[in-house]
């Protein structure tokens, strides 16, 4: 188990944050071995936390209170989950920490156990500090497959009789202060076209030309997007994103394909931007290829499914939780990150105003020999301590 409390916090942070990358949580994988050792260090203080156990029983979120658990409180949120190693190369085994020069090597360091590991060795001066407001560790998984494992969680919250103030999701910002992220709608569509030899190609539907053309038409789009779309300059691509991603079909030179599959994907700025713009693809799919498709053979068609979609965070900078964590980071100025994470669903499934802010550099994030710099662990401790002193002072 982690050294004592006493221990200085960079030690706490250290042991604990090596005990979480042991643990291989690639999403595929079950977290509960590492739900079961968070336990094991809460239970140490004293402190039970509630599992919300997904359906096949192999992975679960966890809710922590520290403090009244009648009253408004704040959550600290992070995912256990971490992504695949394979076909990376790593110069040590990525599931066993190491430091060197003052970086914390290993899967999941920066994305995002260092900030979880951060949070629970601030657990002694959470305990300590006799809290009138309740702090609250949401400890999600299978986050970097869509953000799917928290939806539980916030159904749950969603329920609840006493909602949280708000939430600080603890991703790799450089403790930078983000009150936005696009969101993210990904579809799959099979073609089913009609095969015959090539040498009468006209007796045939063409699966693969049938998906080109809708391949042209998302690449049209996007196109118009970037020149007379939405802008928010607070993004480094400032408009929504489209493009086709993967394309499978076809196989003979001397066959007409049946089939194929392609999968696309929108980034939009607003919360629900995402999906409008795959769904009007999906309608002109279905108004002009299809038809033309069903024309030349009725069995013929194209098949839609959701891939996964999350919704945008899109936090107003005059919101009181934007000026509370404004406050807390020491920070007067605000940005917006291009990659997704739970906030949006914090805000749009749970009505928790949140904000992204976190330990470590997405840059390192997904990489072979990925580090967290302990600097910035601690400036992130840093930070909890103010979330705490905040929570300690008695409610007026
Ligand atoms: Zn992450």
């Amino acid at each position: 188990m982690p050294t004592p409390p006493a221990a200085p916090i960079a030690d706490r942070i250290r042991a604990l944050l090596a005990g979480l990358v042991s643990f291989d949580t690639v999403s595929d994988r079950s977290n509960l071995p590492l739900i079961a050792y968070i336990e094991d260090y809460l239970a140490a203080f004293g402190i039970p936390g509630q599992r919300i156990v997904d359906e096949t029983g192999q992975k679960a979120s966890l809710w922590v209170t520290i403090g009244p658990h009648d009253k408004p409180g704040i959550v600290l949120s992070g995912h256990t989950d971490v992504v695949p190693v394979e076909g990376q190369a790593w110069t040590h085994n990525p599931f066993e920490m190491v430091e060197r020069d003052g970086k914390l090597y290993g899967r999941g360091t920066t994305d995002m156990k260092g900030f979880v590991a951060t949070c629970l060795a601030m657990v002694p001066e959470m305990q300590r500090a006799s809290l009138a407001v309740p702090i609250h560790l949401a400890i999600s998984y299978d986050e970097e497959i869509g953000c799917v494992g928290v939806r539980p969680m916030l159904d749950m919250l969603s329920r609840a009789p006493v909602k949280p103030l708000g939430c600080f999701v603890g991703e790799p910002t450089s403790m930078e202060l983000a009150i936005g992220h696009k969101g993210k709608h990904g579809v799959r569509a099979t073609f089913k076209g009609f095969a015959c030899h090539s040498s009468i190609a006209p007796h045939g539907v063409n699966a693969v030309e049938h998906a080109a053309t809708l391949i042209a038409e998302i690449s049209r789009r996007a196109a118009r997007m970037a020149s007379e779309g939405a802008r928010d300059m607070l993004y480094d691509i400032p408009h929504t994103t489209l493009l086709t991603s993967i394309v499978h079909g076809g196989t003979a030179l001397n066959i007409v394909p049946d089939s194929c599959t392609i999968e696309f994907e929108a980034r939009g700025l607003g919360i629900s931007e995402s999906k409008a713009v795959t769904d009007a693809i999906v309608g002109f799919a279905r108004d002009t290829i299809e038809p033309a498709m069903q024309k030349a053979n009725p069995a013929c068609g194209i098949e839609f499914e959701e891939i996964l979609e999350y919704p945008a965070l899109d936090m107003p900078a005059d919101d009181t939780w934007v000026t509370l964590a404004k406050k807390l980071s020491g920070r007067n100025r605000h940005c917006k990150v291009a990659f997704g994470t739970e906030a949006g669903l914090f805000v749009s499934m749970a009505g928790i105003p949140a904000v992204v802010i976190g330990p470590g550099s997405i840059e390192q994030a997904h990489k072979a020999d990925e580090y967290v710099e302990l600097s910035e662990l601690l400036k992130c401790a840093d930070f909890v301590e103010r979330v705490i002193a905040h929570c300690a002072q008695p409610i007026s």
